[in-house]
C-alpha cells in the first residue's frame, strides 16, 4: 500500500504507546525498533515523517503500585516516565519527542473530558442502572472486555461479582453495523478482523414482539417480549432461547416439526404475513466507560437534585478534583468533600460525578492529537486530517480487540461529528500486530516451580543446581514470576543498540513470535564488525570525496557479476521489506551483501559505491553505526535524511557477461555464463575465472578420492568462448 503511493509526502508511522510501568522490556524494544525502520526509510525516501511517543499514563497498575510504595499515583508515574524516556533514547528512536503527550497530564484529558461532552451532545452517552462487573479486589466496574470467560478479572484475577449499580455508557452499539462493514476496507490481519467481527456479533434475522402471559396467573396482562430469530438459525435450542406458545396460538402454523426433536423456523412465512420484520442484532454492548478509581480522567458531570445530570461547561474543563498530586490513600472519592459544587445551571447546591473513565478512552483518540498536542482550542486542527489515516499502526496481537474497537468507534464518531476528516471514520488503514517476544523458563521436576537464572546450570543440559535433576525447560511469554525476561538495557550494554535491534528484526517476522536467544546477537554483532572492516579498508584506500565524483565503475574483476547481483537484490529486498515487513529476508541480503564485498578490491569505485549502498540501506536497522561510518566515508557527519534512500539505478551496474563452453578432454562439461566481457581477449584472465568456478573444481575433482586432478594443458579459444582442460 505503502510502496504504491510513492508521490505521498508524508508518512504517519504509529506504535502503540507504552504504559509507564518504570521500565522498557524486550516487547517495547522490539515495537520501537519496528517503527523506527519504518519511521527512518519514509524520511530516507524523502517524505515528511511524524514519528510519535507518549504515555498511557492513566490506570490502575498505577495507582496500585504507587499506594503499595506510599506515593501519589501522579508522582509514581511521573518518575516512571523520566526513566523509560532515557530507556527509549537508548533504543536509538527517532521519536517526535515535541509531540510527547502523556494522558494523564490536565492539558490532554481536558480534550478526553471534551469527547465525553461531544458523545453527551451527541445522545451517545447515557447513565443507568446496569447489572455490572465488580472487581472486589480492585473495587471498581470492569468491562465485559477485561473478564475473562472463567468470570475472573482481567487484571486483578479476582472472581467477578455481578451488582446492580448506576453506570456510565457510550452507545458504541450506535456504530456496530459500521464497525463490522467498514472491516473489508483496511488492510489488517484476518485474524485480528475475525476477532472484531467475532466480538461484535452482528446477525441479520428477523424480529417479531411475542405477547407472554405467565402461565400460572392467566389473569396477568401478557407481556410483550422482542423475539430476533437469526437467518442462520435452524432450532431453537442452538441459540439456547426457548419460547413456549399455547396450542390454540397462530404462529403455530408457521412451524414445521420435524422429526434436533429440532424445530425448524420458517421466518418467511411470518415476514409474509407481517408477524415479523427484518432486524439485526449484534453481542457487542454498549461501553461501560465508568470506574471507581481516582487516578483517571474524571467524567466532567455534575448532579443536581433539581436539574440531574448537567455537563461541565466547556470553561471550567479540566475538572481535575478526584486526584491530586499528593493524594496517596486508595480511592473513595465520592466521600470526599471535594465533590460538592454548584450547579452550573441552576446555581443549586450539587455534587460533581466522582466516577472517572476507563483508560481506554485515553486512549480512543491519542493518534489524533499527536498531529497537533500543544492545541489548547480544540482537539486537533482541522488541518491535521491530511495526515490522516496513520500509514502503520504497529502494535501488540493482545489489543486486536478491546484498543482497535473503541479508538474505531471514536474516530467514526468524531468524522461524523466534523471534529476530524477521515474516509469511513477508519484512523488505521494498516495494522502491523506484532507478536510476542518469549524466553526460555526452567522449572523444578519435584515441585513444578520455576526457577531463577541462579538456581538453574545451564552450562550443558539444564538442571536444577540443587537437586542435579534435570529441569524442565519451556519457552512462555516473558514475565517475572517464570523468571524469563530479559532486560533490554544490559542486552544494549553488551551487544551494543543496532546489534540487538537487527537480531530483533532478523530472528522472526515482525508478526511472529520470537524466542529470545542471547548466544544468538553474537552473529550481528560480527556483521557490524565487518561493515566496520569494509568501510575502514575504503577510506583507508584513500578515494575521498562523495559516490557522484567517483571515476566509473571498473567492471573487469570476476565478483563483479556477483557483487552487482548483491546489490540489487539487497536493495530490491529491503525496498520490498518496507511494505511488506519481510525484515528477516531483507537483513540477510545486507549479510549476503557484505559477503560479497569482503572480496572486492577496497581501491575500487565499485567497491566504494556498494559499500555506501549498504550503509543506506542498513541505516534503518542500524542507525547509530551506520551514521557514523556513514560520515567517515562522506568526510563530515550526516543525517538520515542525506542517507537517500537508493533508487534502482544507484544499486545496478552494467556488467556485460559472455558465454564460456567448458570442455574437458575435448567432451563439453558445462557452459559458464558469467565471464565478464571485458577479460573476453585475455586469455590468462579467461582461464584463471574458468579454473576458479566451483562447476569447474567439481568436474575436475577424483570421483573415488575426491583429490583434484591437475590440468596438463589449458587452451582458450580465440573468441574466448570455449576453454577446452586436457586432465
Ligand atoms: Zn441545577
Amino acid at each position: 500500500m505503502l510502496g504504491a503511493q510513492p508521490a505521498k509526502a508524508h508518512a504517519y508511522i504509529l506504535a502503540m504507546f507504552p504504559y509507564p510501568s518504570g521500565s522498557l522490556h524486550m516487547g517495547h524494544a522490539r515495537v520501537y525498533s519496528l517503527s523506527d525502520v519504518l519511521a527512518r526509510f519514509h524520511r530516507q525516501s524523502g517524505r515528511k515523517v511524524v514519528h510519535p511517543i507518549g504515555w498511557d499514563a492513566f490506570g490502575l497498575p498505577a495507582e496500585n503500585a504507587a499506594i503499595e510504595r506510599g506515593l501519589a499515583p501522579a508522582a509514581w508515574t511521573q518518575s516512571n516516565i523520566a526513566h523509560m524516556r532515557t530507556q527509549l533514547a537508548a533504543l536509538g528512536a527517532a521519536f517526535d519527542w515535541h509531540r510527547e503527550l502523556s494522558t494523564s497530564d490536565p492539558a490532554y484529558f481536558r480534550w478526553t473530558q471534551h469527547l465525553f461532552l461531544r458523545l453527551w451532545r451527541a445522545g451517545l452517552v447515557e447513565r443507568r442502572e446496569a447489572l455490572v462487573n465488580w472487581d472486589p479486589v480492585d473495587g471498581t466496574v470492569l468491562a465485559n472486555e477485561q473478564v475473562s470467560p472463567d468470570g475472573r478479572a482481567e487484571r486483578s484475577g479476582a472472581r467477578v461479582e455481578l451488582r446492580r449499580l448506576a453506570q456510565w455508557f457510550f452507545k458504541i452499539t450506535h456504530y456496530a453495523e459500521d464497525l463490522v462493514g467498514d472491516l473489508d476496507a483496511l488492510d489488517w490481519p484476518d485474524s485480528v478482523k475475525q476477532q472484531q467481527l467475532n466480538w461484535i456479533g452482528l446477525q441479520h434475522g428477523v424480529a417479531l414482539d411475542l405477547a407472554v402471559a405467565p402461565h400460572c396467573e392467566p389473569a396477568a396482562a401478557p407481556a410483550r417480549v422482542e423475539v430476533f430469530v437469526p437467518d442462520a438459525a435452524t432450532s431453537t435450542e442452538r441459540h439456547g432461547l426457548c419460547i413456549a406458545v399455547g396450542p390454540e396460538h397462530p404462529i403455530l402454523a408457521s412451524l414445521q416439526r420435524r422429526i434436533a426433536a429440532s424445530v425448524r423456523i420458517n421466518t418467511d412465512a411470518w415476514l409474509d404475513g407481517g408477524v415479523a420484520r427484518r432486524a439485526s442484532s449484534h453481542r457487542l454492548r454498549d461501553w461501560l466507560v465508568s470506574r471507581q478509581r481516582s487516578w483517571g480522567t474524571p467524567i466532567p458531570i455534575v448532579h443536581c437534585d433539581s436539574c440531574g445530570p448537567v455537563p461541565v461547561p466547556e470553561d471550567q474543563l479540566p475538572v481535575t478534583h478526584t486526584w491530586t498530586a499528593s493524594s496517596t490513600h486508595k480511592a473513595a472519592p465520592g466521600d470526599s468533600d471535594a465533590a460538592a459544587c454548584a450547579c452550573p445551571k441552576c446555581n443549586g447546591a450539587a455534587r460533581r460525578e466522582t466516577d472517572t473513565m476507563d483508560t481506554f478512552v485515553d486512549s480512543s483518540w491519542y493518534w489524533l492529537r499527536y498531529l497537533d498536542p500543544h492545541n489548547t482550542s480544540a482537539m486537533a486542527s482541522p488541518s491535521c486530517s491530511a495526515q490522516l489515516p496513520t500509514d502503520v499502526y504497529i502494535g501488540g496481537i493482545e489489543h486486536a480487540i478491546m484498543h482497535l474497537l473503541y479508538a474505531r468507534f471514536i474516530a467514526k464518531f468524531l468524522a461524523a461529528d466534523g471534529v476530524v476528516a477521515l474516509e469511513r471514520g477508519e484512523p488505521f488503514a494498516r495494522l502491523l500486530a506484532q507478536g510476542m517476544v518469549l524466553g526460555t523458563a526452567y522449572r523444578c521436576p519435584d515441585t513444578g516451580k520455576y526457577l531463577a537464572p541462579t538456581d538453574v546450570d545451564t552450562s550443558g543440559e539444564p538442571r536444577v543446581v540443587a537437586t542435579g535433576k534435570r529441569a524442565i525447560v519451556s519457552v512462555e511469554k516473558m514475565s517475572k514470576s517464570k523468571h524469563n525476561g530479559v532486560d533490554p538495557m544490559p542486552v544494549f550494554e553488551r551487544h551494543g543498540v543496532d546489534a540487538t535491534r537487527l537480531y530483533l528484526l532478523y530472528r522472526a517476522a515482525p508478526q511472529d513470535e520470537l524466542v529470545w536467544d542471547s548466544a544468538a546477537i553474537v552473529g550481528m554483532e560480527r556483521f557490524l564488525a565487518r561493515v566496520r572492516t569494509l568501510v575502514d579498508g575504503v577510506c583507508a584506500a584513500g578515494s575521498g570525496g562523495s559516490i557522484a565524483s567517483s571515476p566509473p565503475a571498473e567492471s573487469g574483476t570476476a565478483s563483479s557479476a556477483t557483487l552487482a547481483k548483491a546489490m540489487a537484490d539487497a536493495r530490491e529486498q529491503v525496498t520490498a521489506a518496507m511494505t511488506r515487513f519481510g525484515f528477516p529476508v531483507a537483513v540477510a541480503s545486507l549479510i549476503k551483501l557484505s559477503h560479497a564485498l569482503a572480496d572486492c578490491p577496497p581501491h575500487h569505485a565499485q567497491t566504494r559505491r556498494a559499500v555506501d549502498l549498504l550503509l543506506r540501506l542498513l541505516h534503518p536497522f542500524a542507525p547509530v553505526v551506520t551514521l557514523e561510518l556513514a560520515g567517515r566515508l562522506a568526510g563530515a557527519p550526516v543525517t538520515t535524511e542525506q542517507l537517500a534512500w537508493p533508487s534502482a539505478a544507484d544499486a545496478a551496474f552494467e556488467v556485460a557477461v559472455q558465454i564460456c563452453v567448458v570442455q574437458i578432454n575435448g567432451k563439453k562439461a558445462a557452459v559458464m555464463e558469467d565471464v565478464p566481457a571485458v577479460i573476453a581477449h585475455d586469455h590468462a584472465a579467461i582461464q584463471a575465472h574458468v579454473l576458479a568456478s566451483p562447476v569447474v573444481a567439481q568436474l575436475l575433482a577424483d570421483p573415488a578420492t575426491g583429490a583434484q586432478l591437475a590440468p596438463r594443458r589449458v587452451v582458450v579459444a580465440k573468441t574466448g568462448k570455449l576453454v577446452n582442460i586436457v586432465v
